[in-house]
């Protein structure tokens, strides 16, 4: 027997299949999906089985398959399908495909490590009868007499919670021996008495069409902030389960979400796994063998748990469809909303999107039906929307008020005498985003990328938040060595030291990629917030995002323009979704809640349908700049990066590809560029851009596919093709 292995060397020119013989202990074992150790050259490498086959005519000598990586770990028919659809889709390298639906942990380093977690228990080793007598046969109580009790009464104990030297004693008297049982590191229990809301009549609605769907249907659940999406999707998923099917649910962010992700906990106990980068490889490890045993019907996760080995899938929900996470940004460069609509039509099951502001594409299918369209207008508990008032800065920069306006300020204060909370927003951290000197003009810039350093006061360091880059600050300009440095443009250490400067006996915390690093941060932030041991938390969009504290009654952004002024095509669209969003997480229960927002464009259209909570008007005015710029749901994009060391060497690239792909595609697609890309020096790469819009093209896939193949091979240049970009 034989197998066409492919091996994990995640490179496009040996991305094949190389057969090998399979040795005979292993025939009866081995399946396609298998992964497998096998000779690869000198080393021992790992590589997935593809295929099994009897024959073999080739004349040259076979290597032999060295041994099975986990026999548990197999990638099941779906998902092989699935991988020649990722490469098809995004044409990446097969491997990288199949790697991309394993947990990291079991990923080529890793290969040796063992992740199978054990607890030691005690267990009696004699028959209960003969523990009873020898019990009799002792006059006075002790510990080893109240373990051995404890024993007749339980099957087992902890190991860990018994004194060493009662249980050294038993063991040598043969009365108890240790067991060892495979224990997973997450375990949770179903709360039976979760409070279940009763739906009111949208939400009913919604849940009454879906769950009667009983075929592959895309949904568009809109529901504005607070409308109780969330409590949809649970009975969804209840539903689900009771029809004796599973269910994957996608979130963003977890570490944002962590009250979500203990809502399913209470709901669906042990049904549930979770996944998501934040937990150990160990943790990765289990909730991968719950799934692959068929011990969890229910998985919660992001981006990648997209990929779950999960059967009989009934229902795949996408909460907070908007999002950018669901999209990867290096190879392969999918999108998990593509994913989950090709598993829900091969399990043909419904597929559910939900945002409050979906995006552009998503809400446009709804409309024209080919996505069915759900609405929940109402807030879902005793919430209302929040007032929203726009603030113009440079009425306030008149006053010298550069960071807090008068009103803010006012607001603030008033919502801190309520004891009352208030959420900060601004998108930059550290402290100041600028430092230029004033005698000589010289300003602080990466020298790897290019753009500006920031200054961050905790650590007393610039930092490039592109490429990581770090130095040292100078007292005095390092260019003209005059006392002259200026800092400009705020982070968040900045606001909190001001705002302290006037509200000094506000407690305000931190959020953001600053203070969220280590582990359990996130949770330990927003767990604090919650028990009001802080009235204000300060942050980048982090904050923005799921969080319902029923407490918080205004929300303040400091700067509303700043994603405005950012050159993308979907620029609007985020700002929107962002200020929306961050609007929702105000007056959330029944206190009433208000907005701020401090901008220098009070007049702009997207500000102002912000203002009036209005995404249809946003909507209407967005859809017919993407009309007229051709710009997606109108038109396709792809995006292609030229990259090299050697501006010259990517510059001509550049010019070359653009040359051949305006010869070659169709004449109604569009090719732009090269121009230089929005991060245009990177690490010391010069990056060009070339983007392709088009409605119909059958030809441009094969041509992407032949630049592609070209440039496999050169080692000056790199070209990444991103189909379906988000960001150009
Ligand atoms: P969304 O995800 O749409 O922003 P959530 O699901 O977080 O909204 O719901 C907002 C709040 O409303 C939550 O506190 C939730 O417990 C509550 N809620 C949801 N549905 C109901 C209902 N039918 N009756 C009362 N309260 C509800
Ligand atoms: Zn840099």
């Amino acid at each position: 027997m034989y197998a066409e292995v492919l091996i994990e060397y995640p490179t496009k020119k040996i991305d094949k299949y190389f057969t090998y013989k399979i040795p005979d202990n292993l025939v009866n074992i081995l399946k396609p999906g298998m992964k497998v150790k096998v000779p690869f050259g000198s080393k021992i490498i790992n590589g997935f089985v593809m295929q099994i086959k009897d024959n073999f005519t080739d004349a040259y000598e076979l290597k032999e398959i060295v041994g099975v990586v986990d026999p548990e770990l197999i990638l099941n028919d779906e998902l092989l399908k699935l991988g020649l659809y990722l490469e098809e889709k995004t044409l990446c390298p097969k491997i990288s495909a199949y790697q991309t639906m394993l947990p990291a942990s079991l990923k080529i380093k890793d290969n040796d490590t063992n992740y199978t977690y054990y607890k030691t228990y005690l267990t009696l080793n004699k028959s209960k009868e003969e523990i009873e007598k020898y019990l009799k046969t002792i006059e006075k109580e002790n510990n080893q007499t109240l373990l051995l009790k404890t024993l007749l009464e339980e099957e087992k104990v902890l190991k860990k919670d018994y004194n060493s030297y009662t249980i050294k004693s038993l063991k040598e008297k043969e009365l108890i021996k240790e067991i060892k049982e495979q224990e997973y590191r997450i375990q949770k229990e179903k709360n039976n008495n979760v409070i279940k809301h009763k739906l009111n009549e949208e939400q009913e609605q919604a849940f009454e069409e879906i769950k009667n769907t009983p075929s592959f249907t895309t949904f568009l659940l809109e529901g504005i902030t607070g409308s109780g999406k969330t409590e949809v999707y649970l009975n969804l998923i209840e539903d689900t389960l009771k029809k004796g099917k599973t269910a994957i649910m996608l979130i963003p962010e977890i570490s944002l979400t962590v009250a979500l992700v203990n809502r399913f906990y209470e709901w669906f106990g042990s049904s549930v796994a979770i996944f998501h980068s934040a937990l150990s490889n160990g943790e990765k490890y289990d909730e991968y063998l719950k799934i692959i045993r068929g011990e969890v019907s229910v998985v919660v996760g992001t981006r990648s748990a997209i990929f779950v080995p999960l059967k009989n899938i009934g229902m795949i929900i996408i909460d907070e469809e908007h999002s950018d996470t669901f999209k990867q940004d290096n190879m392969p460069r999918y999108n998990a909303k593509d994913i989950a609509l090709k598993r829900g039509e091969y399990h043909n099951c419904p597929v559910v999107l939900g945002s409050a502001t979906p995006t552009l594409e998503v809400r446009a299918r709804a409309m024209k039906g080919v996505y069915k369209h759900l609405k929940l207008t109402k807030r879902a508990g005793e919430g209302t929307l929040p007032k929203v008032t726009i603030v113009d800065m440079v009425m306030e920069a008149k006053k010298r008020n550069f960071i807090f306006s008068d009103v803010l300020l006012e607001k603030l204060k008033e919502t801190l005498k309520r004891k009352e909370q208030a959420l900060l927003l601004l998108n930059r951290r550290g402290y100041s985003t600028i430092i230029n000197c004033s005698s000589c003009g010289f300003t602080y810039k990466c020298p790897n990328c290019d753009i500006t350093l920031t200054y961050h006061k905790s650590s007393n360091n610039l930092r490039c938040h592109y490429c990581g880059y770090t130095t040292s600050k100078d007292d005095k300009c390092p260019n003209c060595h005059e006392d002259g440095l200026n800092y400009l443009g705020m982070g968040t250490e900045k606001v909190m030291e001001e705002l302290l400067k006037i509200i000094p006996d506000a407690k305000v915390i931190r959020m953001d990629q600053d203070t969220t690093s280590k582990k359990g941060a996130h949770e330990k932030i927003i767990q604090s917030f919650r028990n009001h041991e802080y009235d204000i938390l300060l942050g980048t969009q982090m904050i923005s995002k799921g969080l319902d504290f029923p407490n918080v009654t205004l929300v303040g952004v400091i700067n509303a323009d700043s994603s405005l002024n950012i050159p993308d095509f979907r620029s609007n669209e985020k700002t929107f979704a962002l200020l929306y969003q961050a609007s929702g997480r105000a007056g959330r229960a029944n206190l009433k809640g208000e907005v701020i927002l401090q901008t220098y464009n009070p007049d702009n259209y997207v500000l102002s349908c912000v203002k009036e909570n209005n995404f249809n008007k946003f909507f209407a005015y967005e859809m017919n700049i993407r009309k007229i710029l051709k710009y997606p749901p109108y038109y396709y994009l792809v995006a292609l990066k030229i990259v090299s060391k050697d501006y010259n060497i990517a510059l001509e690239n550049a010019t070359k590809i653009v040359n051949y792909l305006k010869k070659n595609v169709s004449s109604s697609s569009i090719v732009l560029g090269p121009s230089t890309a929005s991060l245009f020096k990177f690490n010391n790469t010069y990056r060009f851009q070339i983007v392709i819009k088009y409605r119909f093209d059958d030809k441009l896939f094969k041509i992407l596919k032949y630049l592609d193949s070209i440039y496999l091979n050169e080692n000056k240049v790199n070209l990444e093709i991103d189909i379906d970009p988000l960001h150009i």
